[in-house]
């Protein structure tokens, strides 16, 4: 009911807004101007930007497939999306640090798109559109800029921890004329991108909203033998809505009924959920809840019996990370796996599973994450424990057998941090019994699914 309420807010707010009509969210780009007003307020604290600074920021460019003239549908630039929430490409925006006046540079499209594309829009219509104080034509942005006399511009130049690649640095015919820092700008807006604020929550709350649907739509239509793609053309089950995103996985059984394996592997990965949950607040740190996980899993894979020993000593030669090989979690935010991970201070620690983490941060009020523990039969991590006598002797191999070819679980559930503790924002069935209870309402109504199974045919 609490999500109505904030709605009710949201939609209250003053200004234009991104809405894709019907029952979708309307989200003020008031949301944009706060974005830029934080960024602002970040780049004047730091000791480096000089007075009369200008933030430049260029948008993503439309591609086509290879050689061909067939278009690749267009996403904005994160960072650009995070500062302007403008949807169109080819782009620039520009933010005067002292004042927070904010500058769109939009290309001025030939008249030819009038006849194949449509309506061509005049400078005023995007000011009004995405609540800016100046809009420009792209050719015209060395003057505009070199009129405003800026002692630097400020450009996006800086690494994605988790890709290697670097960030687009704005460029444009006459940038020489200028001085340019693309230092201070990158450290900065990231970490901006790792709060949210109450506007960017209820985007994402909206966004899990609706993924969630959709791993529930599935997992009511599924039948075993049916194929991936069957599934996909059912709904988005990583749905981004304005570019902010979500990240869900269910695991369950395809007939819907759990065997005693299965259901042993599930409810141990749901334990290792479950805790981190009642564990994370602000001041905890990612890797403890990451190590939080594997001991959860380390102590239910002895229940189970594949196992055997001390938790203690399993983890002093990293066994957890043969069933858990990747990271506990992830960001997430207009990127799904959000920038800031590892900002300058926070090092990642090189040890087996560890190290896949994507951030090893304390957690702070306003960050999203995901929870995903996993527990996974790997036959090649499995057979390279096996043959590490460290590890191997804590292994039952005759109970493992049964495991081979298993594949794996993972639990996946995206949350914001709180002042206290952290706010589910996935909402699909997870215990057990939900889960059988959920599938068995699915097969029940089977008819409402017809129309694939009568394709087949
Ligand atoms: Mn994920």
């Amino acid at each position: 009911m609490t999500g109505e309420v904030r709605r009710g807010n949201m939609a209250a707010a003053a200004g234009p807004s991104f809405w894709l009509g019907n029952e979708t969210l309307k989200v003020p780009v008031a949301l944009f101007v706060l974005n830029r007003r934080r960024l602002c307020d970040r780049l004047r604290q730091n000791k480096d930007v000089q007075k009369n600074s200008v933030v430049l920021l260029q948008g993503g460019e439309e591609t086509q497939r290879y050689c061909t003239d067939t278009g690749i549908v267009f996403r904005q630039e994160s960072y650009f999306h995070w500062t302007f929430g403008v949807t169109e490409a080819g782009c620039f925006g520009a933010v005067d640090v002292d004042t927070g006046r904010s500058m769109l540079f939009v290309p001025q499209l030939p008249e030819s798109y009038a006849v194949w594309m449509g309506k061509i829009h005049p400078p005023e219509f995007f000011k009004k559109k995405y609540a800016v104080d100046e809009v420009h034509y792209v050719n015209e942005i060395s003057s505009v800029l070199a009129s405003k006399k800026p002692a630097v511009l400020l450009t996006l130049r800086g690494v994605n921890t988790d890709s290697g690649n670097v960030s687009k640095e704005a460029s444009f015919e006459g940038i020489s004329q200028f001085n340019v820092n693309n230092k201070i700008l990158h450290p900065e807006i990231a970490e901006c991108r790792v709060i949210k604020t109450d506007m960017e929550l209820e985007v994402l709350r909206y966004t899990n909203k609706i993924s969630s649907e959709a791993h529930k739509e599935v997992m009511k239509a599924v039948k075993a033998g049916m194929k991936e793609y069957e599934m996909e053309s059912l709904f988005d089950m990583g749905g981004e809505y304005y570019c902010y995103g979500s990240d869900i996985t269910c695991t369950f059984p395809a007939n819907g009924k759990f065997t005693p394996d299965q259901r042993a592997i599930y409810e141990a990965v749901l334990k290792s959920s479950r805790a981190v949950m009642k564990a994370v607040r602000p001041g905890v740190a990612w890797p403890d809840m990451h190590r939080l996980a594997d001991r959860v899993h380390l102590e239910e894979l002895t229940k189970i019996g594949i196992l055997k020993g001390n938790v203690d000593d399993m983890v002093k030669v990293h066994l957890g990370a043969i069933f858990m090989p990747h990271g506990l979690g992830h960001l997430l935010g207009i990127d799904v796996h959000d920038v800031g991970g590892y900002p300058e201070g926070v090092e990642r620690i090189d040890l087996p599973g560890l190290r896949s983490l994507r951030t090893a941060r304390s957690l702070e009020q306003g960050m999203v994450l995901t929870i995903e523990p996993g527990i996974y039969f790997i036959d090649h991590l499995l057979d390279q424990a096996l043959h590490d006598p460290a590890q191997s002797c804590f292994i039952n191999n005759d109970v493992l057998q049964r495991f081979r070819g298993f594949g794996g679980v993972r639990i996946e559930d995206d949350i914001a941090v709180t002042a206290s503790g952290m706010e589910l924002l996935t909402c699909v069935p997870r215990t057990v019994e939900e889960i059988e209870a959920f599938m068995a309402e699915g097969q029940s109504s089977a008819k409402s699914f017809d129309c694939l199974s009568s394709q087949k045919q």
